[in-house]
């Protein structure tokens, strides 16, 4: 297997065009590729600085989830230090996290976030939703979002081999004329639900339970639906 690192955008879409594979940290795909075979080419972004940024308002694909700190919302500092092990957090990539594992804990944090993706296609770089990318399995360089006013990310305790912890993530952004925007996402087994509602001056929590209650978030379990009381409620300071 040829592993290429490169070092510009233009050298990664020519990569990509050949047929280079993205690879992370390969804590998911080594076992496969040991299992399956490896591919002929392989591609890093570790050397790509676009892929290594880390800021209030950016995290590239190749940071390795060990390294995101307070500089990122408090949200996605904790998502990421959730995530499985020690040794895994020191190898797994944001990107692999993402985009190629199916328990994606920063997922929920990208979504409450409202994240934008910056993707690399065969034709150049381009901007995209969080859907297009998972829908589309784009190669992914960085992901950029506005600084929320608060955030908080709780994931609940699971049971060793038992479905996957229960996540919940949530985030109120400025919008400008005195309102503000509240957005929870949960993951509840392998999916992850994400809705928003609108916070007038004024607005209680309890009135913000009810509107979010009547989304698809009022449908999960009663577990669920507890833990985003809770997490909402705290956010919101009720
Ligand atoms: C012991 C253990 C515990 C774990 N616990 C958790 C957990 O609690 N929560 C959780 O969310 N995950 C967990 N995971 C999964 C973990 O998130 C993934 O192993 C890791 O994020 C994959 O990252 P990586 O950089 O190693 O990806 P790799 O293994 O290198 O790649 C995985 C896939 O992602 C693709 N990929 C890599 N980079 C990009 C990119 N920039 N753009 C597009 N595609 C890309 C690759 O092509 C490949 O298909 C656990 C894993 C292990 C081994």
């Amino acid at each position: 297997m040829l592993l290429r690192l490169p070092t510009s955008v233009s050298e990664a879409q020519t990569y990509l065009t050949d047929g280079a594979l993205p690879i992370g940290g390969a804590t998911l795909v080594w076992a496969t590729w040991q299992r399956d075979g490896f591919p002929e080419q392989a591609m890093s972004l570790r050397d790509l600085p676009e892929a290594n940024v880390l800021g209030r308002e950016t995290l590239g694909a190749a940071v390795v989830l060990n390294r995101i700190d307070d500089r990122v919302p408090e949200v996605l500092h904790r998502a990421a230090a959730s995530v499985g092990t020690g040794a895994v957090r020191r190898a797994a990539t944001v990107g692999g996290n993402l985009v190629g594992s199916t328990l994606r804990c920063l997922l929920p944090a990208a979504l409450v976030l409202d994240a934008r993706a910056t993707v690399l296609e065969a034709d150049g770089v381009h901007e995209t939703d969080l859907a297009e990318l998972l829908a589309k399995n784009h190669l992914l360089l960085s992901l950029r979002w506005r600084r929320p006013l608060a955030s908080a990310y709780r994931k609940l305790p699971g049971d060793p081999g038992g479905p996957p912890p229960l996540v919940v993530a949530a985030a109120v952004h400025a919008e400008g004329g005195g309102r503000s925007r509240l957005r929870v996402a949960v993951r509840d087994g392998y999916e992850v639900i994400g809705e928003s509602t609108v916070l007038d001056a004024g607005t209680g929590v309890g009135e913000v339970l009810a509107t979010l209650g009547r989304t698809d978030l009022g449908a999960l379990p009663a577990a669920a639906r507890e833990a985003v009381r809770g997490q909402v409620t705290g956010l919101l300071g009720g």
